[in-house]
């Protein structure tokens, strides 16, 4: 049952068309932490209205489901609220989220990788769920809170954001499937495996890798995952993590927020042969337009840079 309830799911999620929002001449991109970038370039052909109105009707119609969004990070940061207009600091508010036709948001609880060094990945994740909670009831005709496909759908008829949440960074539960299990009562309804630090049980995309894919607690962790009826989310994770997932994962498994490796050669993109394989598993992989992971020419000039830049980053990370 569980199983059919996280298919059901995943036929429900379409690509939310962030280009939608925003006005003609601009191009939207989310970053890796999620914040939304917006450039502006002087080439973009002028909008055809008729295609434009018709892509609008489409879009207010459908069921758009956004999977990742850490604008949890800011109101948690920045004491941002959710109600505000964010215009010229964030890109995502309750306004825009609206006119831009999303029917669910996946609002991210993001643990860096400092507080599994440091302690208090559980806490971090816990008042961001909070953060969540508070903003739908203090909006109660704006947004609610969502768990389940019926959530989703109670929402879009009654004209409102349905608040969906997924981990993203393993450590967040600390080693524990009794905090899985907690979270999943709290509504959390994906978990990244890994962010981009390699965790106690699981290999990261962009670290060293410890485990060769996933360890023995970490299938657990799957395992246990499956049962409750939580997405498994692979983006971040190493190739191998994702191909063990894959192995074992008796639900779809969902890549949250990655694009192609095969037109990028980024780290956090999908190859290939597990592009397939998250097909034929009846997931889906929520392409992230970030242009460092979808622009080749982008990627290389952020080498570039970051190496170029290396001494002065590392004499201040000294400071
Ligand atoms: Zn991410």
């Amino acid at each position: 049952m569980k199983k059919d309830k996280l298919s059901h799911c995943a036929t429900l999620i379409t690509l939310l068309v962030c280009s939608l929002v925003t006005p003609a001449p601009s191009q939207v991109a989310q970053s890796p932490a999620g914040a939304t970038i917006q450039t502006t370039t002087s080439s973009t052909p002028p909008r055809d209205e008729r295609l434009w109105r018709e892509a609008l009707k489409i879009q207010r119609k459908s069921i758009v489901v956004d999977t990742h969004n850490d604008i949890t990070g800011m109101m948690i940061d920045d004491g941002y609220d959710l109600g505000t207009s964010s215009i010229g600091k964030y890109h995502t508010d309750l306004a825009r989220m609206k006119e831009g036709g999303l029917t669910a948001e996946f609002f991210s609880i993001y643990v860096d990788r400092k507080y599994a060094k440091d302690g208090g990945s559980a806490r971090r994740a816990l008042d961001q769920i909070d953060l969540v909670y508070r903003a739908a009831e203090r909006y109660p005709d704006k947004m609610m809170m969502a768990t389940s496909v019926a959530d989703i759908r109670r929402a879009k008829k009654q004209d409102k954001i349905a608040a969906l949440m997924g981990i993203e960074g393993g450590h967040a539960i600390e080693n524990s499937l009794m905090a899985l299990r907690d979270f999943y009562r709290l509504g959390v309804r994906y978990m990244t495996l890994t962010h981009n630090n390699t965790n106690d049980w699981a290999d990261a995309c962009c670290d060293t890798s410890r485990h060769n894919g996933l360890s023995d607690y970490g299938r657990e962790v799957v395992r246990e995952m499956n049962r409750l009826g939580m997405f498994v989310d692979v983006s971040h994770v190493s190739d191998k993590t994702m191909a063990d997932a894959l192995d074992i994962s008796t639900a779809p498994v969902i890549a949250s927020h990655s694009s192609a490796r095969a037109l990028n050669s980024h780290l956090r993109n999908i190859p290939d042969d597990l592009l397939r394989r998250i097909a034929k598993n009846g997931g889906v992989v929520m392409v992230n337009f970030y242009p460092v992971f979808i622009d080749q020419k982008a990627l290389d000039a952020n080498k570039e840079r970051n190496e170029r830049l290396k001494p002065q980053l590392d004499a201040l990370n000294e400071r």
